[in-house]
C-alpha cells in the first residue's frame, strides 16, 4: 500500500492557452492487418489539435482506439492514411532516425504500470532520456536531482523501483517523462494502478507539467482524471464522438 498524504488538488487552467500547436491529427486512419484476414480499423478518420500547456483527456471504452492514437502521436507507429504532426513535423514524412529523434527529444510517456527498468535506480531511470541524448554526466546529475525534487522523491534517488511504492514509481515515471522538456507528455491510464490518494497526487503533478507549458494527452477510464483536464475527447469505434 501507498503511504502518501493528500496534496492540495490541482486546479484547471485559468489563463489563456498559448497558441503553439503541439500535436495534430488530420483525418488519421490506422488499420492493423497483422491480426487476421480482416483489417482492424483501430482509428477511422481522427482529427484533433493539442496546444502547448493544455491537458486533454482521451476517454472511451476499451478497444476504441485510445492507445493507437497515443502510439501515433508518440511516433511509435505511423498512420495508414492521414497526417500526424508533432511539434510541427508530419511523422509520415520522417525517416527512422528523424522519427527516433523526435520521439526522444519532444515526447515523454507515462504508462499505467510505470515501465521503470528494474535493474536501474530511480535516479538512473529518470536520467535515461538525457543519457540517450548524450547530455554531459554532470548536467544529468543536476537535472535528475531537480526532477526528483520537483516530484517529491529525491530521498528515493538510490532506491530500486521494487523498493518504492506504486505512487513513488509513478512520480519517478513522470520525472523521467519530463526531464528532457518534451513538447508533449502522453499518459496511458497513469492512475489506473494507484490508490486514490496517489492517483490524485499524480494528477496534480501532471497539471503542474501542463502549467509549465507542456501539453498532456491522457488516455483514462477515470472520471476523476478526466475532471482535472482542460478538455475531454470521447472516442468510440476508432472515431472521435465528442
Ligand atoms: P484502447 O486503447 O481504446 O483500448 P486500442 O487502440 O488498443 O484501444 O485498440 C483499438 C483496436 O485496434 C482494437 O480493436 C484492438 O484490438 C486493435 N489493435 C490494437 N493494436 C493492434 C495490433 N497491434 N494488431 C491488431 N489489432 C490491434
Amino acid at each position: 500500500m501507498d503511504s502518501e498524504t493528500i496534496a492540495p488538488f490541482a486546479t484547471k487552467r485559468t489563463t489563456p492557452l498559448a497558441a503553439t500547436m503541439t500535436a495534430r491529427a488530420i483525418d488519421a486512419v490506422k488499420f492493423y492487418t497483422d491480426a487476421g484476414d480482416e483489417p482492424v480499423h483501430a482509428l477511422d478518420g481522427v482529427s484533433l489539435e493539442i496546444r502547448a500547456g493544455e491537458m486533454v483527456a482521451l476517454v472511451g471504452p476499451s478497444g476504441c482506439g485510445k492507445s493507437t492514437l497515443l502510439n501515433l502521436i508518440g511516433c511509435v507507429d505511423l498512420p495508414t492514411r492521414g497526417t500526424i504532426e508533432v511539434d510541427g513535423r508530419a511523422t509520415s514524412s520522417l525517416d527512422d532516425d528523424a522519427l527516433t529523434g523526435l520521439r526522444r527529444e519532444r515526447i515523454g510517456t507515462v504508462f499505467q504500470f510505470f515501465n521503470l527498468l528494474p535493474a536501474m535506480t530511480i535516479a538512473e531511470n529518470v536520467g535515461l532520456p538525457l543519457v540517450l541524448q548524450r547530455v554531459p554526466r554532470g548536467e544529468i546529475d543536476a537535472r535528475v536531482r531537480a526532477a526528483l525534487e520537483s516530484v517529491g522523491i529525491y530521498e528515493k534517488a538510490n532506491a530500486y523501483p521494487s523498493q518504492v511504492s506504486g505512487g513513488q514509481m509513478q512520480r519517478a515515471a513522470i520525472a523521467r517523462a519530463t526531464i528532457h522538456k518534451p513538447a508533449i507528455v502522453l499518459a496511458d491510464e497513469p492512475t489506473g494502478n494507484l490508490d486514490s490518494t496517489s492517483g490524485a497526487n499524480v494528477l496534480r503533478l501532471l497539471r503542474d507539467v501542463a502549467s509549465n507549458g507542456q501539453a498532456i494527452l491522457m488516455a483514462t477510464h477515470s472520471m476523476d482524471a478526466a475532471a482535472v483536464c482542460d478538455r475531454v475527447i470521447r472516442m468510440q469505434d476508432g472515431k472521435i464522438v465528442a
